[in-house]
């Protein structure tokens, strides 16, 4: 589809040594050309089921994993605009169901998305509940739920047609066709359910939808072993969102945990004192990080200093890939860290693990990974050696692919079609084949059936497959699947989607991290930018990094901004949460100066001494300056970095 070549050719001209201005033309014609895409998939969506050409698959899937993915990547929008992102299923949802998975995800992002678009402030969440239920047969009922702008009563009737927005002003402002919608509503219906929305113009909107799916008549998988050593374990659960506290506790009494709820760090800390007292002590805390006031690490802290309730071992959640490194956890008492959306599977082991007393340090080098895997990108030399087969036949594509794993650190051999591939593959056993599906003569389908077929001629049947097919064609991921291929990238295919395949598939054996030297661990205040403890924190995700200090340096001035004049009204508690809130934001970005004088600032705030604040006012813009610069720096640096490996 000719939408690769722009999206493809205009991201490798994006790495290119550009002018300023250059570079913002290239990404206006990228950001166009998503959205064109966007629209294109829609559109023909859309004129499928009008058509009547629109097949539903009926494959066995997993909710868990279907859901998981989906949360990993939604989560990953919500928390760059700083909200709440919960998904999460009742423990009643049978998980292995029999149905169309890919329909499934298109309306949960289809609603999602809108949600996350949609809302300024507050939370987003996804939940899933059984509405009737048979031997054979489930309806489930989803909801996504979100606290952004509403819809207008008026408007209500009107949003499931096709074209249909609130005000025109939308498409101006977010983007978007109209579509998604009434594409959902089809498919709703085509799934035997059907879709409801309830909103209030300011307070936010709630979609509601349910489907007809088959349940897999194999048993479900039983988690009953790995949760055995959880049941009757008191738990105390401290969150400020009330919807994160009620999932996590559902789940855990699932489990046959005794939780227990806290909605802020002093009432924990009561409620620890209070269970210690009776003599029933909670054995875990599961704390989450970014809470206004006492946040988790201050928590954390309090707790570790209270003789009474020391030894209680602290679990701690965060968002958006940011974690405390694992000495300094330990030196407060947190046993581990888990980033959100977390895995129910992570989620159990690490719980095990806290119970069995192990420790932040022997967490690290444990081999699950600490972080959701969507945002782990492994480093380059993870593939140097690896042999790959690429098999494409549109030239242009094969060279935008070939340009990814170039810079990779791959270098591929390619195929023009699938007979091609079959004897390449038997020559050489490749480590990993990327197969475009439609290609002449024979296609990736086909190739892939031959190349698992044990009779074929190649060297090894177990290569990973991965298809590449156009967006526009969502249901091709199954039949992918189904041709025993193991992973799918849709096209245009986007570097960091193909290094994370590449990552799962090639550098299975994962290495444990690197054990920090003694230098890196102490924080030292007179770095300006800790960039390179920033970076190992995300994975050596150069992008995530631009993305976070990019976000950063909109902010600051806005805060800085508010705390002056909050000052200037003499309005401790909103001076309070400012400094708490540059403090966080500050030892997210690795900004070490800056987190001090904040916290200095919100400490004085808190004991009512605006004075000292005041003072302080001058040193942490001087502090924040020399950060944007340093910050601003380090981006150049790496920059010619980059170009001198050229
Ligand atoms: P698109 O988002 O592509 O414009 P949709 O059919 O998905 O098309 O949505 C139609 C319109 O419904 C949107 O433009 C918006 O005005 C409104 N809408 C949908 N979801 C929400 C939501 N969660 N909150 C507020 N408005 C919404």
């Amino acid at each position: 589809m000719p939408m690769n070549g722009v999206i493809g050719m205009t991201d490798l001209l994006l790495d290119t040594d550009l002018s300023e201005e250059q570079r913002r033309y290239a990404e206006t014609v990228r950001s166009s050309g998503e959205s064109l895409l966007a629209i294109i998939n829609d559109i023909l969506d859309f004129s499928k089921i009008e058509a009547g050409k629109l097949e539903l698959e009926v494959l066995d899937f997993s909710l868990e994993n279907l859901l998981e993915d989906f949360s990993a990547t939604m989560a990953l929008r919500a928390h760059e605009k700083g909200l709440e992102w919960i998904c999460s299923a009742d423990p009643q949802v049978p998980l292995l169901l029999r149905g169309d998975p890919g329909r499934l995800r298109q309306i949960l992002v289809n609603l999602a998305g809108n949600a996350v678009k949609f809302t300024h402030s507050g939370e987003v969440a996804v939940m899933v509940s059984v509405e009737t239920g048979s031997d054979d047969e489930v309806v489930l009922r989803f909801s996504v739920r979100d606290t952004g702008i509403g819809i207008p009563e008026d408007k209500l009737g009107l949003l499931f047609n096709k074209f249909s927005q609130v005000d025109a002003s939308t498409t101006r402002r977010f983007g978007g066709t109209g579509l998604g919608l009434a594409i959902s509503r089809q498919l709703t219906e085509m799934m035997g359910g059907g879709i409801e929305v309830n909103s209030r113009e300011g307070q936010g909107s709630e979609f509601q939808f349910t489907v007809r799916l088959g349940k897999q008549t194999a048993k479900e998988r039983l988690e009953s072993d790995s949760t055995k050593n959880l049941r009757n374990v008191r738990v105390l659960i401290v969150d400020d969102n009330a919807t994160n506290r009620e999932v996590l506790s559902k789940r855990l009494s699932f489990w046959g945990m005794r939780p227990q709820e806290a909605e802020d760090g002093p009432t924990a800390i009561e409620r620890l004192l209070h269970a210690a007292g009776e003599g029933d002590p909670f054995r875990l805390a599961v704390i989450d990080m970014q809470m206004p006031g006492m946040d988790g690490e201050d928590l954390a802290r309090a707790v570790k200093g209270d003789r009474n309730i020391s030894g209680t071992p602290m679990v701690m959640l965060t968002s958006l890939g940011i974690r405390l490194d694992g000495p300094s956890l330990a030196e407060i008492g947190v046993t581990a860290c888990l980033t959100k959306p977390m895995r129910h599977q992570e989620l159990i082991g690490v719980l095990s693990r806290a119970l069995a007393g192990r420790h932040a340090d022997a967490m690290l080098k444990s081999p699950e990974p600490l972080l959701s895997s969507n945002i782990e990108t492994p480093p380059m030399s993870a593939f140097a050696n690896k042999r790959v087969l690429l098999a494409e036949d549109n030239v242009t594509n094969q060279q935008v692919a070939l340009a990814m794993l170039g810079k990779l650190g791959i270098q591929a051999d390619t195929a023009a079609n699938g007979a091609d591939a079959l004897q390449a593959l038997g020559r050489t056993a490749y480590d990993l084949v990327l197969m475009d599906v439609q290609m002449p003569v024979m296609d990736g389908l086909e190739a892939a059936r031959r190349i698992r077929n044990p009779r074929s001629a190649v060297l090894n049947h177990k290569v990973p497959i991965i298809a590449m097919t156009a967006h526009a064609l969502k249901g091709d991921r199954e039949k992918c699947l189904k041709a025993g291929m193991d992973d799918y990238l849709a096209k245009p295919i986007n570097g960091r989607e193909l290094a994370e395949k590449l990552g799962k598939w090639l550098a299975m054996e994962k290495k444990a991290p690197e054990k920090e030297n003694e230098k890196d661990r102490i924080r030292p205040s007179d770095v300006v930018f800790d960039r390179k403890n920033l970076l190992r924190r995300l994975l050596d995700d150069e992008d995530i990094l631009n993305t976070i200090v990019e976000v950063y340096l909109n902010d600051m001035p806005t805060l800085i901004g508010s705390l002056e004049s909050s000052l200037e009204r003499g309005d401790h508690s909103e001076c309070e949460r400012l400094a708490h809130s540059i403090k966080g934001a500050s030892a997210g970005v690795g900004g070490e100066q800056v987190r001090a004088t904040a916290f200095q600032m919100e400490r004085a705030a808190k004991l009512g001494n605006l004075d000292e604040v005041e003072g302080l006012l001058p040193e942490l813009e001087k502090q924040f300056e020399s950060l944007k610069a340093a910050m601003e720096d380090a981006t150049d640096i790496q920059m010619s970095h980059h170009e001198d490996e050229l």
